[in-house]
């Protein structure tokens, strides 16, 4: 594989940008490798600036569920861009993104747009703060909810890859009133509860997180989270900025039948470009400014060309079918990894829930932050480079999904499970 355009591009990015990115997990540390500079993307295909093509499974870390250049989004776009890229007033198209989002998700009565999933999850703590008038969030551990001071204690993803369990910069202020917990395990939750359920104002939860790799809930937990801040009078917060319009049009509170009082959304919902929204009940979401004094606001919010990318790809979402195909695809990835992993004779736990996908390099079951740590990620680093070197672009570390996009064909799914026998074949014979 030649990537001399992409080491000398990285060479000059870093002279200029801290560690030549502007986001971490895209420097391709955990794997030891040097990033792959992109130059352009078509279908379920990204190509680097060596020319080199790659089936891609990251998708810009979720958006792309049409894949690239998907014409009826760029299409969107194009119109668009004929008439104005930011007013700062109000438009049309925000209100129409609105209505699809609240009349998607079952939970969501009035949705606020932001420009980043980071700005929707510290949104809604502030908001879940202002409307109990208590102070704690509690997250899961491994759960990954942006990079606002308040959840940057214990992070997963690129500050778990990093080693960076807490950043310097978070004060203990701020760290004192987030409560780490444990994915899946309710009792622990309960008992965290029964000491000072009082003092909590929110419990925020991926419901399928995908920032640890994927981890599905167990029957039980995600209602079990419902009940417990019901009881307690704190509010639950579905961090759905992966899963909304992912795992099912309504995203995973349809899917669970768990409805939270806030959701935050991201990814998708922007077509590709950067958007984020918090949405709820109409009695929270009206404390916010202007209509209640809760403070939030953004120069860029519901800017015109991230909307018109985001209606575009959420009514093509919305036709009959489309999560079932989807759905189908993934199937086929997910059953023809395990074999292909059982075949060369390598321990991997596969976790699938729809179009997330994750195999950990582990004996046993993954269901929390705990158990995914459990993976070997020497082993994940030579799978990795060999699926890059035979054309398959995963995401640069273990504790990531692969993404499923409507682009991917099964002949491209099926290309793929070939290159994955002769990648776990590779695993199998290096000694570790
Ligand atoms: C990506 C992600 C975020 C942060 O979104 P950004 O747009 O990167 O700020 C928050 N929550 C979850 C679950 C995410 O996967």
């Amino acid at each position: 594989m030649n990537n001399i355009n992409s080491i000398k591009l990285f060479e000059e990015a870093q002279k200029y940008i801290p560690g030549g990115v502007n986001s971490p997990v895209r420097a391709f540390k955990s794997v030891g490798l040097s990033p792959l500079y992109i130059e352009k993307g078509r279908g379920a295909y990204i190509y680097d600036s060596d020319g080199n093509g790659y089936i891609d499974y990251v998708g810009s870390w979720g958006p792309l569920i049409l894949g690239h250049l998907h014409p009826e989004v760029i299409g969107a776009i194009s119109e668009c861009l004929a008439v104005g890229t930011s007013f700062g007033a109000p438009t049309e198209r925000e209100t129409t993104l609105a209505r699809m989002i609240v009349e998607a998700m079952p939970s969501v009565e009035m949705v606020r747009l932001v420009n980043s999933g980071t700005e929707a999850a510290m949104s809604a703590a502030r908001l879940a703060r202002a409307y109990t008038k208590r102070k704690k969030i509690i997250k899961f551990e491994g759960c990954y909810h942006g990079h606002a001071d308040t959840f940057l204690i214990k992070a997963g993803s690129g500050a778990l890859t990093h080693g960076v369990p807490t950043s310097p910069g978070v004060i203990e202020e701020t760290a004192a009133h987030t409560i780490n917990a444990t994915f899946n395990d309710l009792e622990g939750l309960e008992q965290l509860f029964k000491s000072s359920g009082e003092e909590i104002a929110a419990v925020i939860v991926e419901p399928v997180p995908g920032n640890m790799g994927v981890v599905p809930p167990q029957p039980g937990f995600l209602q079990g989270l419902r009940d417990l801040a019901s009881r307690y009078g704190s509010l639950l917060i579905f961090d759905e900025v992966i899963t909304g319009f992912r795992l099912s049009y309504g995203g995973a509170q349809s899917l669970y039948g768990v409805m939270p009082d806030i959701t935050c959304m991201g990814k998708i919902i922007g077509g590709g470009l950067p958007v984020g929204a918090y949405g709820g009940r109409k009695e929270i979401m009206s404390m916010l400014s202007p209509s209640g004094p809760v403070y939030q606001a953004g120069t860029l919010s519901g800017n015109p060309l991230a909307v018109s990318a985001g209606i575009a790809a959420l009514k093509i979402l919305g036709r009959p079918g489309f999560y079932e195909e989807l759905d189908g695809k993934a199937s086929r990835m997910a059953i023809g990894l395990s074999g292909a992993a059982r075949k060369a004779g390598v321990e991997v736990c596969f976790n699938r829930v729809g179009s997330m996908l994750c195999g950990f390099f582990t004996k046993g079951r993954v269901t929390d932050f705990k158990t995914a740590c459990d993976s070997d990620t020497r082993k994940y680093s030579v799978f990795f480079r060999s699926m890059l070197e035979q054309g398959v672009y995963l995401a640069p570390s273990q504790f990531e999904a692969a993404f499923i996009s409507l682009a991917h064909t099964n002949e491209i799914i099926d290309k793929t499970l070939e290159a994955a026998s002769r990648a776990f074949e590779a695993v199998a014979n290096t000694s570790f």
